[in-house]
């Protein structure tokens, strides 16, 4: 009531001291009473103030804002009327409000003073007394239907607390009904149970209840915070949508018509409840809106649902009701497959890594770094294109550019890529020209580069091996650069090639796209800076960052086995730091770090992110594109590498048994396709024996089927025989000549057969059967390891021993051995021994050292290799 006015007192006037007023001159004060609903009331005080330049009489103005503006009409029985016959000529003071409420007859209120004298008094006069009676009509009526709405609204909510109650008694009815029922059914000894169920039925009754009135609370919370966000409406006059049971506990404490009038229901319960439900309310809202994270799932080939949902992030409860959804009922303690394990994941909407076994090497990879522990890291560039555009020139001329204008004398050494600087910035490059590195690492896995260089020689156009390079790209989201080389030449053509690369979706900038060219001369060295800018500022783009305070992980870009130094792997660290004596797990191999080395022969005592160095130490060779981890110890690196190589032996043999390029895959092609012609890749240990053996198959041919010779040539059998034998569907067959292990990691890859033969009669033979359909017997050979002869002893009575190094799977006792120098097969037989320091022992293991002597054979040289194979003759059955 009078809580307002010391407020109004403070902010307008002090009317009692007469002495210290701050009221103007010329404004009037009173105080009105304004009424809400809910029988408040507010006494405010109105400040009517005379305008000066009105003639007739004076014209006060409502200063007060807002306030008093709207509360006016609601306050129509004591200020409205009142004034209007005291003081007509303060009529005007209400007329502010007039232009708001839409009163069709009313004039505007400003145009009425303008014209002078009494006429323009008196109209308004007259108007405004009309008006006053038309407003307090309405007003009048508005009370009425305000009154009316609030006892409407009372007796909707009495009616519709009624409808609850009523609700909750038939539910009530039918869970007592329903228990009765069961009871009734699962009851043995009635007269006993009668007793029991008494007591349950009512408890059965209220739990419903509870528990009818709880999901009532969650389903009907929401509103209340909707009601309670959204600006206060008045409670009772505006027709409200049904009233919540939410809401009325939220007026608990008021005293409204419909809360006194009616149900005891809600009132029943107690104040802990509704905090209880409001904070399961709270709780179900911050849940709910929680955003999903799409996880990658490893999958092991049978999982339990509880270890699926845990691995998913997900409840393992809303797994087993998925599988009830589907009508199959699980418990979270049952296995499942990997097949109904990816299903499942997907529809929680995971991705999903399948491995078998592989726990051992979760956790090896792709550990997330936090942002704050990510620092900038150099560029990897990879170069690409046609072959001659000169991708090896430019990737010389960067080099060679740079050594000079860094240290000098620094002592280049290949292996297989490099660091540049540029403007003080680091810039890694992969020296393995061509997409074959790349291509072989994305078939891995692995992903080394940043930036592709897409050289095109401004002399020549675009090529299939650029389209094919450009593609590359393109599917491992790496963006290119163009470098435009050659330009030295007079015939270069800078502009066609940016048109040509229109063709293949490649935009340069001055075509309007983004992608950056820079016309090089790899020959005379011209803006390769330019080049470099452009791929630091692309670098720049794609904010390349790696954490280097934590174990390494990268990628093998090069590996081989070098005499003396053991197998030498190049690494490009892509997280973490590699650092001497820690165990490192790359591809199916492992091994301490013995020693790092840079692109400058410089020995390192660690590696950063982004740098490419030579690690030696490793039991073995790895392939290029392997993923290299550090791991805690060396168990662990044991088991996985065993893990690794187990997968790629059963690989090797799921593969073996759907052998494209066998001999007999071929005949029987031969037979059902009516192929005309058979197709070989021959590698032979001299020229002469390549020609004898083309005139030999030759002569074999008839006009239904001939041997037509892919590739030929003198010379081990290299990973391009192999991927030339893939890609005409051929045979290899080595004559005198082996495989080198890419080669035949290749053959066992691409399931391409190489065939050994150290007797053209016997190579012509096999071919003739197998052009003819009759196979004598296969002679199956499985590849058992290589050792290094090390050192030879002459051994009275024993004869000539070679000390040796397994450099790659094992040697066995009673093993076919061949002996090979400079690739070329030299002599072939058996062992005569195969010794660990003084004892017989029946195998030895990779990387240890053995002695091994021929039987009947004498000629071994420090150097030479021996391969040892095993045999099976496999009776062919058609
Ligand atoms: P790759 O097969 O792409 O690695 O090409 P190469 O680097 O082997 O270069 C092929 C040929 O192009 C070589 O004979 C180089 O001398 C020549 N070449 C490379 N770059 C340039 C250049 O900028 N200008 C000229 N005139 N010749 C070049």
């Amino acid at each position: 009531m009078s809580d307002t006015k010391s407020g109004d007192d403070k902010t307008l006037s002090v009317n009692t001291k007469k002495t210290l007023t701050l009221k103007r001159p010329g404004v009037e004060q009173g105080t009105v009473r304004q009424n809400f609903s809910h029988g408040r009331t507010k006494s405010v005080v109105v400040e009517t103030k005379k305008r000066k330049f009105s003639m007739p009489g004076e014209k006060p103005e409502a200063p007060v804002a807002a306030a008093p503006v709207a509360p006016k009409p609601a306050a129509p029985v004591q200020a409205a009327p009142a004034p209007a016959p005291a003081a007509p000529v303060i009529q005007p003071v209400p007329r502010a409000p007039q232009p708001q409420r839409s009163q069709p007859a009313s004039q505007p209120s400003r145009p009425a003073p303008r014209p002078s004298g009494n006429r323009g008094g008196m109209v308004l006069n007259e108007l405004s007394s009309g008006e006053m009676d038309a407003r307090r009509r309405a007003l009048e009526g508005a009370r009425v239907r305000e009154q009316e709405e609030r006892v409407r609204a009372a007796e909707d909510a009495k009616r519709r607390a009624e409808e609850d109650a009523r609700r909750a008694k038939e539910r009530e009815e039918s869970a007592r009904r329903q228990a009765d029922e069961e009871a009734r059914l699962q009851s043995e000894a009635e007269s006993r149970r009668r007793a029991e169920e008494e007591a349950r039925r009512r408890a059965p009754a209220t739990v419903a209840d509870a528990e009818e009135a709880s999901e009532d609370g969650r389903s009907k919370a929401r509103p209340v915070v909707a009601a309670k966000r959204g600006p206060v409406k008045p409670e009772v006059a505006a027709p409200r949508p049904a009233k919540t049971r939410g809401e009325e506990d939220r007026r608990r404490g008021k005293l409204t018509l419909s809360s006194a009038t009616s149900e005891d229901d809600a009132r029943g319960r107690s104040l802990s409840s509704m905090r209880r439900r409001q904070e399961k309310f709270k709780r179900s809202q911050m849940n709910e809106p929680r955003e999903k994270i799409s996880r990658e799932v490893v999958l092991p080939e049978t999982i339990t649902i509880q270890e699926l949902a845990q691995r998913m992030a997900e409840r393992a409860v809303d797994v087993v009701k998925f599988f009830m959804k589907q009508g199959q009922m699980m418990k979270p303690g049952d296995i499942i497959d990997a097949d109904t394990a990816e299903l499942i994941a997907g529809e929680f909407g995971h991705t999903v890594r399948r491995v078998a076994e592989s726990d051992v090497e979760t956790g090896m990879f792709d550990i997330e770094d936090k942002a704050e522990d990510l620092k900038s890291r150099p560029p990897v560039v990879t170069i690409m294109g046609h072959v001659d555009h000169g991708k090896t020139s430019l990737l010389d001329a960067i080099r060679k550019a740079n050594v000079v204008s860094g240290e000098a004398g620094g002592i280049t050494q290949h292996i297989g890529a490099y660091q540049v600087e540029q403007d003080g910035q680091t810039i890694t490059f992969i020296d393995t020209p061509g997409h074959a590195a790349f291509t072989a690492m994305r078939a891995r896995g692995a992903q080394a580069t940043d930036i592709a260089i897409l050289v095109v020689a401004a002399d020549d156009s675009v090529m299939p091996q650029t389209i094919e390079s450009i593609n590359h790209a393109k599917a491992a989201g790496v963006p290119i650069i163009v470098a435009i080389n050659k330009i030295d030449k007079p015939e270069a053509d800078a502009q066609k090639v940016r048109t040509q690369l229109l063709q293949h979706e490649v935009f340069v900038e001055s075509m309007g796209g983004e992608v950056l060219d820079v016309e090089v001369s790899a020959k005379n060295g011209t803006n390769l800076d330019k080049l470099l800018e452009a791929i630091l500022l692309q670098a720049e783009i794609l904010d390349l960052k790696a954490n280097p305070d934590r174990t390494a992980e990268g990628v093998v870009i090069e590996a081989k086995l070098d005499k003396g130094r053991g197998s030498v792997a190049t690494v490009l660290v892509q997280a973490g730091t590699l650092k001497i004596g820690e165990i490192l797990v790359a591809g199916n191999e492992w091994g301490r770090v013995r020693a790092i080395v840079d692109d400058k022969g410089g020995q390192l005592k660690e590696a950063g992110p982004a740098m490419p160095v030579e690690v030696l130490g490793l039991q073995g060779t790895p392939q290029a594109g392997d993923r290299f981890a550090v791991v805690e110890n060396e168990a662990k690196a044991r088991e996985i590498a065993e893990y690794r190589q187990r997968l790629a032996r059963e690989k090797a043999v799921a593969r073996q048994a759907g052998q494209r390029g066998s001999l007999e895959q071929m005949m029987s092609q031969l037979q059902t396709s009516g192929l005309k012609e058979f197709p070989l890749v021959i590698k032979g240990d001299v020229q002469g024996s390549i020609e004898a053996i083309i005139a030999a198959l030759d002569k074999l041919g008839t006009e239904e089927v001939r041997a037509r010779i892919v590739h030929s040539g003198a010379g081990a059998i290299t990973e391009s025989d192999v991927s030339l034998a893939e890609t005409s569907g051929a045979a290899i067959i080595g004559f005198n000549v082996r495989a080198n292990k890419q080669a035949r990691d290749a053959s066992e890859q691409a399931g391409i057969e190489i065939r050994y033969y150290n007797i053209i009669y016997d190579l012509v033979d096999d071919i003739k059967a197998a052009m003819s359909g009759l196979l004598s017997p296969e002679r199956r050979e499985t590849f058992l390891g290589n050792a290094e002869i090390l050192e030879v002893f002459n051994i009275t009575k024993v004869g000539k021993v070679a000390g040796c190094r397994v450099t790659e799977g094992k040697m066995e006792r009673g093993a076919g051995v061949r002996l090979i120098r400079d690739n070329v097969v030299i002599h072939e037989g058996k062992l005569k021994t195969l010794k660990r320091f003084k004892d017989e022992v029946s195998e030895v293991p990779v990387g240890q050292e053995c002695g091994m002597a021929f039987e009947n054979y004498e000629d071994i040289r420090a150097g030479d290799t021996i391969e040892a194979y095993r045999v099976e003759m496999v009776t062919r059955t058609l």
